[in-house]
């Protein structure tokens, strides 16, 4: 049998990770210590009390059935409170909150909704690939904004062409940003808001990282801009809010028609989010705020260790002020992809090659702030050993 594969398939570029993941298996085989510093995945558990919610609602047959497609309206009330506490954003739980089967399923769903073939979507690279990969499967064209070091990681809205910018149906955003660690403030969302007014561009914001932050910064969300509502939808997720990765919810809060649209290509596709998980979502959302603190705290701590020790070997990093993730400067001499594999081989670290975000992330890896501290530690020591001095 031989099969024909879509367009839509065929147009997915190829994985760049594959050859990293194929030594890293294979150094794991020869029996190498591999610190894997490569996945955006918290290591740490849920929090006790979500996780007890969800074993009560577990045992309610009321729970047993199909969900509604939009959240159950406590789920979407508990949302709305949470970003009035957050945020000081006032958000009507009936029309303007829906559940997701994580932010993921939301974000590649929304663009079947509003992009025809041949329409314009403005993707930052590097990036998260979902926004790239959404717009591709909707039939759209991606515009890729580079995501610039001299201009904070910011898209520079002035570059983007005029019949460019008047074509865009949707504009991608996500902040504090992975992989570049990088942090928007309101006056950035402000001058997004204009740009996206003038030519009528819907914002899509993808706000995973806001809880997860340093120092006592708070990042804050797109709809704190006033007016803002009318032209946007955020999107946002308990996975590394909560260490929530496995369970499936998110949601998105935002313009009501942008909310509709994206409940009508749902409603077509899937059926909601098991009851049970939503009632834990729920304890998370409304429970105390004591194990996020304590997250940052744990990531905070992992983050200097790394920065000390990566600093050490002269290679140039910022303190990430939010997100667990660090973008690297590569020293000279290397690419993205033979820096990550040096760090590997040598050194037995896991990381990942920038230019896989995007060719824009060419000459920085990411790293992740995801393995106990004792594992980091561990990796500076590996890395002071290297001994490469590096002169950039
Ligand atoms: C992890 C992550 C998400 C969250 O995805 P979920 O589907 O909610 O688990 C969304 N956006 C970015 C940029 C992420 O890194």
């Amino acid at each position: 049998m031989s099969f024909s594969f879509s367009q839509r398939l065929k147009q997915i570029p190829p994985y760049l990770f594959a050859e990293i993941d194929r030594l890293k298996n294979e150094m794991i085989r020869r029996g190498v210590d591999v610190i894997d510093l490569g996945v955006g995945d918290p290591d740490l558990p849920t929090p006790p009390h979500i996780v007890e919610r969800l074993k009560e609602a577990a045992e309610d047959p009321e729970n047993h059935r199909y969900p509604s497609y939009n959240g159950l309206f406590s789920f979407r009330r508990a949302v709305s409170d949470w970003y009035k506490r957050r945020f000081g954003v006032d958000l009507d739980p009936e029309r303007e909150v829906i559940a997701l089967i994580g932010s993921k399923e939301g974000i590649a769903h929304l663009p079947l909704a509003f992009v025809d073939p041949g329409d314009v979507v403005l993707v930052p690279n590097p990036a998260y690939p979902v926004y790239h990969i959404g717009t591709i499967f909707a039939g759209g064209r991606p515009y890729y904004m580079p995501l610039l070091e001299e201009n904070g990681f910011l898209p520079d809205l002035e570059k983007i062409p005029e019949d460019i910018a008047r074509r865009a149906k949707l504009i991608f955003v996500n902040y504090p940003n992975n992989p570049t660690a990088a942090v928007a403030d309101l006056d950035f969302f402000e001058r997004l808001k204009r740009f996206a007014k003038k030519y009528n561009i819907i914002v899509c914001h993808d706000a995973a990282y806001t809880e997860l932050s340093y120092d006592g910064y708070r990042p804050p969300s797109f709809l704190e801009v006033k007016g803002s509502k009318e032209i946007a939808i955020e999107f946002h997720s308990l996975s590394k809010t909560y260490n929530m990765t496995g369970w499936r919810i998110g949601f998105a809060v935002g313009n009501a028609e942008v909310i509709k649209a994206l409940k009508e290509v749902k409603s077509n596709i899937d059926s909601g989010v098991f009851q049970a998980v939503q009632w834990a979502a729920i304890a998370a959302l409304e429970g105390s705020e004591d194990a996020v603190e304590k997250n940052r705290g744990v990531f905070q701590e992992r983050r200097d260790i790394l920065i000390d020790g990566l600093r050490n070997i002269g290679l140039r990093v910022q303190r990430a002020k939010a997100t667990f993730y660090l973008w690297a400067r590569v020293p000279s001499g290397y690419s993205s992809a033979s820096f990550s594999q040096f760090l590997l081989e040598r050194a037995g670290i896991v990381t990942t090659p920038g230019s896989g975000f995007g060719d824009a992330g060419e000459g920085y890896i990411r790293i992740a702030l995801t393995v106990p501290k004792e594992r980091i530690i561990e990796a500076v020591k590996r890395l002071a050993n290297l001994k490469i001095s590096v002169s950039q």
